[in-house]
């Protein structure tokens, strides 16, 4: 007997997935989930614009967390390492291009263990918004699972169409569109050099916790000195 089809909405939180889920409401395309996987360290104005989207569409958004915090994953879980020198040294650290074990720990983990619970009574079909201007991932993502569906693929909308689709319908953000590029954790080494400037001057708060973070650690944030050269303040640990 086939199993009834569920349909899941990723929502990220930024202007894609924000602006895939709206239209797909405004076109009555069924939602019957609507998931959120909350990595920690997301800025405020991300977690008030999820409230936003509840309040405005009366959805009730599924928050899915791993069980440990990115702290303890970050600097305290004792890991089994293969090379001497690491030997004895806690936590990932910072992610690199190569090394991104947040968005697995953080992201991917928690989400599939959510899916896979609901996989057993549910043919599941997943709407996940990449942009029809994001080429590689348009290819990686239809290419590897036939129960996803790329609606903005679909529509044509492109990273800015989407920006401009969310902006005409009261959605803002808190201005952090006009900050940064991506909105997406505010720790992120992978961010560019500008947007981390950006999160120094105009995020006091957020850009002293990353310091915190970064002397509780092992692994160069970035590049040698970035967050020297940003705050232009020495570093308190001069050997990372
Ligand atoms: S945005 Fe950066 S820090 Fe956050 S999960 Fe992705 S790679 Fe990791």
């Amino acid at each position: 007997m086939s199993k009834p089809a569920l349909h899941v909405v990723s929502l990220s939180g930024g202007k894609d997935s924000t602006a895939m889920l709206l239209r797909m409401l405004e076109e009555n395309m069924p939602v019957d989930i609507v998931l959120f996987c909350d990595t920690g360290p997301e800025f405020p104005q991300l977690y008030g614009h999820i409230r936003k989207v509840e309040k405005n569409t009366g959805i009730k958004v599924t928050t899915v967390r791993s069980e440990y915090t990115f702290e303890y994953l970050f600097s305290e879980k004792p890991i089994k390492r293969k090379k001497p020198e690491l030997q004895g040294k806690l936590g990932y650290s910072w992610a690199g291009p190569l090394m991104r074990w947040c968005t697995n720990l953080l992201k991917t983990v928690p989400r599939e263990k959510y899916l896979r619970k609901l996989n057993d009574e549910y043919d599941l079909v997943e709407y996940v918004g990449i942009a029809a201007d994001e080429t590689e991932r348009v290819t990686r993502h239809c290419n590897s699972r036939p129960n996803v569906r790329l609606p903005l693929v679909e529509w044509g909308m492109t990273e800015a169409d989407c920006l401009a689709y969310c902006k005409e319908r009261g959605y803002d953000w808190g201005g952090l569109y006009d900050k940064f590029g991506r909105v997406s954790c505010w720790c992120c080494p992978l961010q560019l050099f500008g947007e981390l400037r950006t999160l120094y001057s105009d995020f006091p708060e957020l850009w002293a916790q990353l310091r915190k973070w970064d002397d509780m650690t092992w692994r160069t944030f970035k590049k040698y000195n970035t967050l020297y050269t940003v705050s232009l303040k020495a570093p308190e640990n001069p050997s990372k």
